[in-house]
């Protein structure tokens, strides 16, 4: 059968875009191990198709033999949903190859490009032509549009402009049966019945292949602001942050918040970069104040918002960038903390939101819940404060083994982040996605309609269930 199945795949996308463990030398490891290597699958193949037409046929083959496909695009996903499983039974199939930009339409502010393009290398295509495409991540240098629909990804700019979501205007489709839907539209209104787009969107895989997308740009803003406080608490983070929605309106376009152990991890690791205020302070934020105007403008309305801030005691200090250098330097900070904490060793990821207004409550509970059950335990907790979203990470006591930390701990720590997340009407995953970490964790945190409809939508679009199993639902 395997056999068979190769042969076809190689008919689809031609023999050198087919790898297989028994070539000379072949090392698909790259394919195989996740970003945070939590999970080393084996592949039957990895399958690179060139177009859409390929894939489809890389997917009709499948269907065929009865063959799960594992989609693939940056392989930068933190739940373990990319990777094949260890069975060696699955085709990886990956985007990488598929990067062509289809049309840059300046009229309708659009550009429609193929699924696996690398999201920085299109934040560049649209600047270059005049436009902001504002999804901003960390892994950027490395993700695809692809894999950033199929998660729904979040970053640091959704207060302003939202998910990958909000951003996408149609999308091209490759479907569980091997089928094309062309939706490529770019219109804005489109009220003929279910919103296919959105049912894609964030589906991880698990109910068909997206090979391209039309996404929405942004005029550029005519100056970016970025400033740096520290704060005394999390309330006042919380205020500062009403604040600044009343003082920069639709211009403030980043809201960070950075944990003082977040921060001096950094410090420890990455010596090279100057992380400013941290040593004095439990939390410090981030915020970015986009301005149509310029750059004057933007500082005077950040002057005065520093200034009612320190009157206020919701600020003890900040500093205000005061070149672009600066401001990359201070986001560069904030994004090398995932690096920072993964040198400091394995650690315990929850990606959760809660309602800005409760995050203060649920910290103070949850940190004192968890230093109570497992004295030392050191939290690293930061993330996009502006749209409720934290990364409220559990490392071992100081001193104490990583991996066993790990083995021994994990379920106990997440069932209490979890539960707590439930009390406060949360997600326990709020732009990572469910992958195959969460997809045990669902059934108890999700409403059980819609968990119901979710396998009904399942059953109807992919009835084999070969798109991505395992993945988002649990078998
Ligand atoms: C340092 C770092 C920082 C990060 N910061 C953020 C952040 O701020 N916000 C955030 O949301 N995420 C963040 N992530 C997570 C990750 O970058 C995102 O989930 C990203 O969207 C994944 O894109 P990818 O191309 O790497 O997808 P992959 O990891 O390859 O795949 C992710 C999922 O999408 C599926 N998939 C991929 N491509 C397709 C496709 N074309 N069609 C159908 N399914 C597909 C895969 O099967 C898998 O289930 C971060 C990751 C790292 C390593």
């Amino acid at each position: 059968m395997s056999a068979d199945l190769l042969a076809a795949l190689r008919a689809a996308v031609g023999p050198a875009q087919v790898l297989t463990h028994d070539a000379p030398g072949a090392d698909l490891s790259a394919w195989e191990q996740d970003w945070r290597k939590r999970a080393h699958g084996r592949a039957l193949a990895v399958v690179r198709p060139g177009s859409t037409a390929e894939v489809a046929a890389v997917v009709r083959a499948c269907a065929a033999t009865g063959t799960a496909i594992v989609p693939q695009g940056g392989n930068t996903g933190l739940v373990v949903g990319s990777v094949p499983d260890d069975t060696g039974t699955q085709v990886l199939l990956s985007l990488s190859r598929l990067n062509a930009v289809r049309a840059l339409d300046a009229a309708n502010l659009t550009l429609t490009v193929e699924a696996g393009c690398v999201l920085q290398n299109l934040q560049d295509i649209a600047e270059k032509a005049g436009f902001l495409f504002p999804l901003s991540l960390a892994a950027e240098g490395s993700c695809t549009i692809g894999g950033n629909l199929a998660t729904n990804a979040g970053g640091t700019q959704v207060l302003r402009y939202g998910n990958a979501r909000d951003l996408c205007l149609g999308l091209e489709v490759v479907t569980a049966q091997g089928e094309v839907w062309h939706g490529l539209t770019g219109l804005r209104k489109d009220n003929t019945g279910y919103d296919l787009r959105d049912l894609f969107i964030g589906s991880e895989g698990t109910l068909g292949i997206i090979t391209a997308a039309t996404l929405k740009l942004y005029p550029l803003p005519a100056a970016q602001l970025t400033a740096w406080a520290a704060v005394p608490t999390l309330d006042a983070a919380v205020a500062l942050l009403g604040l600044a929605h009343q003082h920069l309106g639709a211009g403030l376009t980043g809201f960070e918040v950075m944990g003082q152990f977040a921060l001096g991890l950094v410090a420890r690791h990455m010596p090279q970069l100057r992380v400013p205020l941290w040593q004095d302070s439990p939390y410090c934020v981030l915020l970015e104040n986009s301005d149509s105007e310029s750059e004057e403008h933007a500082r005077g309305q950040f002057e005065r918002l520093l200034e009612t801030a320190f009157e206020q005691g919701w600020v003890s200090d900040a500093v205000v960038a005061e070149s672009l250098a600066q401001a990359h330097g201070l986001w560069h900070i904030r994004e090398s903390i995932p690096l920072a904490q993964a040198e400091e060793g394995l650690n315990i990821k929850h990606d959760i939101s809660i309602p800005v207004s409760s995050i203060p409550a649920f910290c103070a509970e949850t940190d004192a819940l968890l230093q109570r059950e497992i004295p030392g335990v050191r939290l690293v907790n930061f993330g996009h404060l502006g749209d409720g979203n934290l990364h409220y990470n559990v490392q071992a006591p100081a001193g104490a083994d990583a991996k066993k930390f790990l083995n021994g701990q994990e379920t106990r720590v997440n069932t209490l982040v979890f539960d707590a997340v439930a009390r406060y009407h949360g997600s326990i995953s709020a732009e990572h996605g469910v992958g195959s970490l969460k997809a045990d964790h669902l059934p108890h945190y999700k409403d059980p309609v819609a968990l119901g409809l979710m396998r009904a939508i399942k059953q109807a679009l992919d009835p084999q269930h070969l798109m991505n199993p395992g993945r988002v639902l649990s078998p």
